[in-house]
């Protein structure tokens, strides 16, 4: 195991497309991106398989440029930290 020895912290972005590279480094930034379009929501059966809990993907297509590639993103990484109400 490598421990990292910076004092740098480095932050991962939120979603980076598998195809054209592009970053958002908050989810705010995912969504307020007006390439990324909503497809739809599809089971993540892979975590079924390997006997972890059932959880929605939310899938978006990078409509971007020459991109066009699905994105797909844990349901759960949207749960807002909304106050209730
Ligand atoms: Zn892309």
């Amino acid at each position: 195991m490598k421990r990292k020895s910076n004092l740098q912290t480095h932050v991962d972005p939120f979603k980076r497309c598998s195809l054209c590279s592009h970053e958002w480094k908050t989810r705010e930034d995912f969504l307020n991106d007006r390439h990324n379009r909503f497809d739809g929501y599809q089971c993540a059966l892979d975590r079924v398989r390997e006997g972890l809990p059932a959880e929605g993907l939310l899938i978006f297509t990078h409509c971007q440029g020459r991109c066009g590639t699905s994105l797909a993103i844990l349901a759960s990484r949207f749960k807002a930290e909304i106050p209730a109400g």
